[in-house]
């Protein structure tokens, strides 16, 4: 089960807790004040090896990065 971390909006506090995935959205009480807390919104970094970066950028980054796509980047997605 994993854990996930909320803080209380109320007084702040902020606490962790199992939570099975499927409840994950449901409301959790402070452990503090039993007021509503909010689950924080952790970046997970993705887990990259070695390279995987490097690779990543040339990918992407270097070939315009600002892919949405208005034909900067060699995507392929042609406007014509
Ligand atoms: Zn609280």
């Amino acid at each position: 089960m994993p854990i996930y971390e909320y803080r209380c909006q109320a007084c702040l506090h902020e606490f962790e807790m199992l939570r099975p995935m499927d409840r994950v959205n449901d409301d959790v009480l402070c452990l503090r004040c039993k007021g509503r807390a909010l689950r924080r919104l952790s970046v997970i970094a993705p887990v990259l090896h070695g390279g995987a970066i490097g690779s990543l950028a040339e990918a992407g980054m270097e070939r315009g990065g600002a892919c949405g796509c208005g034909g900067a980047c060699s995507c392929g997605a042609s406007l014509n």
